[in-house]
């Protein structure tokens, strides 16, 4: 009879979403939930980018597009990485596709063969472990704490490689925990991948322009030039400019791979769309003077947030760097919860809906996202203390 394939059998469903279904269902029952759980941020796109895709309309630019992108986007996204990332790249090192999800998607299924090994920190973005899956590879989890920051350390990282070490997954600032690597971090990182040829490195940069700590982002293509062959740095406009619905992400890396990358595309889905092709080229080229206020707007709820969260009895949470997540510890209400799933339902019950910390690899815990106004985060906070008193 009819049966799915061996390789989606190894993927499991988005616990994130599952999530958010039960909320939806519960609000339709006519109960009041407040959802933490998103993974955009609440600002609208900015005007010029919105401007800019109704103007490609107009002109009718509603037609196929190379498939790794427009010249227009390749340079605008060459102006993005050399200005905001630091990294020099011609555009003929660019990829553009939908999202940064189908990089990451179209990277490590071009490259990941049965018994390949992936490092992943964890807690992870909850894609990475099933995009592995999916394309046959081997999860090698590598677990961080909060008293590190979520970061791996060097030593952790040299214990993990072994010959069929294929990639490390880094994402920094990082969902869902806001871990921010140095450049002193990626330096030590960078020593111990020199040692391993064999080792891709997947720089996830999407969270660059959200940091709340002044100074430079460090990513490793430019704190390890020595790697720049084996680095893929993806980012985009999703999360920095409000452009989640766009489906627009920038990728640049060694030929080869960027070439592989553009060949699957060519059989998935062909050119990312046009019109938003268009709006990203706005995203870049035009203002960025908005990020900062936006950022301020973050760092303002995020300290918000984190000081309520810490005067509730048995929660604590580190101060994330960039992103806009805490991961918030709750080990010592596990005795009464028997794990954070269970936890999380009773949250679901007081009315907010969050992300448990195992569904991202962690444990004990659960995300929230402080994507949302003030008055939303407050009251939501209120619930959860509520919920626990
Ligand atoms: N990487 C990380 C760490 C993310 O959190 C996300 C989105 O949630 C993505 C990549 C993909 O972003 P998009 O495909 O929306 O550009």
């Amino acid at each position: 009879g009819v049966r799915l394939s061996a390789a989606l059998s190894r993927v499991a469903p988005s616990q994130t979403t599952a999530m958010t279904d039960r909320a939806i269902a519960l609000r339709a029952e006519g109960r009041d939930i407040i959802s933490l759980s998103v993974g955009e941020p609440d600002f609208a796109t900015p005007a010029h980018v919105v401007a800019a895709a109704k103007a490609a309309l107009d002109a009718g630019d509603t037609k196929y597009t190379a498939v790794g992108g427009t010249a227009r986007l390749k340079a605008a996204a060459a102006l993005h990485f050399a200005r905001d990332l630091g990294i020099q790249t011609d555009p003929s090192g660019v990829i553009v596709s939908a999202g940064g999800k189908q990089a990451i998607f179209h990277a490590l299924l071009a490259t990941v063969d049965p018994g390949d090994e992936v490092l992943i920190p964890a807690p992870w973005w909850v894609s990475y472990p099933e995009i592995v899956n999916f394309a046959g590879g081997t999860v090698v989890p590598m677990q961080t704490n909060a008293a590190g920051g979520f970061r791996i350390t060097a030593d952790q990282l040299e214990a993990a490689i072994t010959p069929r070490t294929r990639w490390l997954l880094l994402n920094s600032p990082g969902n869902p925990t806001g871990a921010t690597y140095s450049s002193a971090d990626l330096a030590a990182l960078g020593e111990v991948l020199q040692r391993h040829s064999q080792v891709l490195v997947m720089s996830d940069d999407i969270y660059a322009p959200l940091r709340y700590t002044p100074g430079r982002h460090a990513t490793l293509a430019v704190e390890c030039p020595e790697l720049a062959e084996r680095v893929l740095t993806v980012s985009g406009v999703s999360k920095s400019h409000a452009m989640t619905g766009f489906r627009i992400g920038v990728s640049t890396g060694p030929k080869w791979l960027i070439d592989a990358m553009e060949t699957l595309q060519s059989h998935s889905s062909g050119n990312p769309a046009s019109i938003s092709q268009a709006a990203a080229v706005a995203a870049f080229e035009g203002p960025q003077d908005f990020l900062r206020d936006w950022c301020e707007i973050f760092r303002a709820r995020r300290d918000r947030v984190v000081a309520a969260v810490g005067a509730i009895p048995g929660l604590s949470t580190p101060v994330p760097d960039g992103a806009f997540y805490c991961m918030i510890d709750a080990a010592p209400l596990m005795d009464r919860f028997g794990d954070d799933r269970a936890l999380v339902l009773h949250l679901l019950d007081h009315g907010v809906a969050v992300v448990p910390a195992s569904a991202f690899g962690g444990q004990n815990g659960f995300r929230i996202s402080f994507a949302a106004d003030e008055a939303k985060l407050d009251e939501a906070v209120r619930r959860i203390g509520a919920a626990l008193a």
